[in-house]
């Protein structure tokens, strides 16, 4: 297999012809002409070329049949939802990105299927796997920077016919390859580091199994989960650039964790040796407002994975289990010596 940035420079391009660019433009079509019979290039809301080219791509990277859907969130409910139904169950963790807990108790539950949410353990996940439809993890976890064992759930979720989801938004495909670790579902937001550039809105779920795979295809189209074919195309134009997007914010991260672990107004650093994204906790709610007030070149934002660097007071969404003084940290693509600079000026003010 080629290197990551080979792979992602190439994934999903079309062979060279004479006169055509690298990467086609978006083609925008609600209709387009189709006579005879009906089928998926008829319409715009179940198919277009300028999607078909980026699914290639994530397809080639993740390992299975990639559908892109127009957000994260789309691409969760596009595995949930035709996947469980009534007296099915559900195992998710409590700590989830907030969106699938909500689906999960708001519209799943009520829905009768059982809803089991537990710590992000693999002992946890193991232990509740026990007569599950659909196992849902999240590795690394958001904000909590663990990372979970997905060979071994996947093997226990199997022994007992469930299937097993993993959402990898923190990982990308080039740091995790869940389907080849045997889940069954291989999710992300693609609003993070795939896109990288705080400026698009976007999901995919990757599979092994064509049937699965059509199926959410099918609730894409019906549920009108589709992104646009101009920020699609945008998507693929970003991806050349993740593996040096990565390394760099990686290489930042790093950097980062030593000078956070170094300041005495920061504990609990925490990050898994990959990815961008990097937690830690300041004394209470007020030093992490002066920690992002001081800081330079971090905005005050949620998300991550972009390539200026950004961070938040994760406690303000009041969604989460954490510390009022709890910081979410990306790493972005600056200079290490003036992000660290930045960094420690900011400590230094959050006292
Ligand atoms: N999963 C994780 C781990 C996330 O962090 C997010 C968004 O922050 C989502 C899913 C949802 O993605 P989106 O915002 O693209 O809908």
């Amino acid at each position: 297999m080629s290197g990551d940035s080979t792979r992602v420079t190439h994934a999903g391009l079309p062979h060279a012809a004479q006169g055509e660019p690298f990467l086609p433009g978006p083609t925008f079509a609600a209709p387009t002409h189709w006579s005879g019979e009906g089928g998926p290039g008829g319409y715009g809301r179940y198919d277009n070329p300028t999607w078909t080219r980026y699914e290639a791509a994530l397809g080639e990277l993740e390992g299975g049949e990639a559908v892109v859907l127009s957000s994260g969130m789309a691409a969760v409910a596009a595995v949930l939802l035709p996947v469980l139904h009534p007296g099915d169950v559900l195992v998710a963790p409590s700590d989830a990105y907030p969106g699938v807990r909500t689906i999960a108790t708001d519209h799943l539950r009520t829905r009768g299927v059982e809803v089991r949410l537990v710590p992000s353990t693999d002992a946890a996940f193991r232990e509740a796997a026990v007569g599950a439809t659909l196992v849902w993890v999240e590795t690394p976890t958001n904000p909590g920077m663990d990372l979970l064992d997905v060979a071994g759930l996947a093997r226990a979720v199997h022994g007992g016919g469930g299937l097993l989801a993993v959402d990898g938004t923190l990982a990308t495909p080039l740091r995790q390859r869940a389907l080849d670790l045997g889940a069954d579902f291989a999710m992300s937001s693609a609003s993070k580091h795939l896109t990288g550039h705080s400026d698009l809105v976007m999901g995919y779920v990757a599979t092994r199994n064509a049937a699965r795979a059509a199926a959410i295809r099918t609730h894409r189209g019906l549920m009108g989960a589709i992104p646009g074919p101009f920020e699609v195309w945008l998507a693929h134009r970003s991806l050349p650039t993740l593996a040096v997007r990565l390394e760099r914010q990686e290489a930042n991260a790093a950097v980062l964790q030593q000078a956070l672990e170094a300041h005495p107004a920061a504990t609990d650093v925490r990050w898994p040796g990959f990815g961008s994204v990097l937690a830690f906790t300041l004394a209470d709610a007020e030093a992490a407002e002066r920690f992002l007030g001081a800081a330079r070149l971090v905005a005050d934002a949620t998300s991550f994975g972009g390539v200026h660097s950004s961070a938040e007071r994760r406690g303000r969404w009041g969604t989460d289990d954490l510390p009022e003084g709890f910081i979410r940290f990306s790493a972005g693509i600056e200079d290490a010596g003036d992000l660290v600079a930045d960094v420690r000026a900011a400590l230094d003010a959050a006292g």
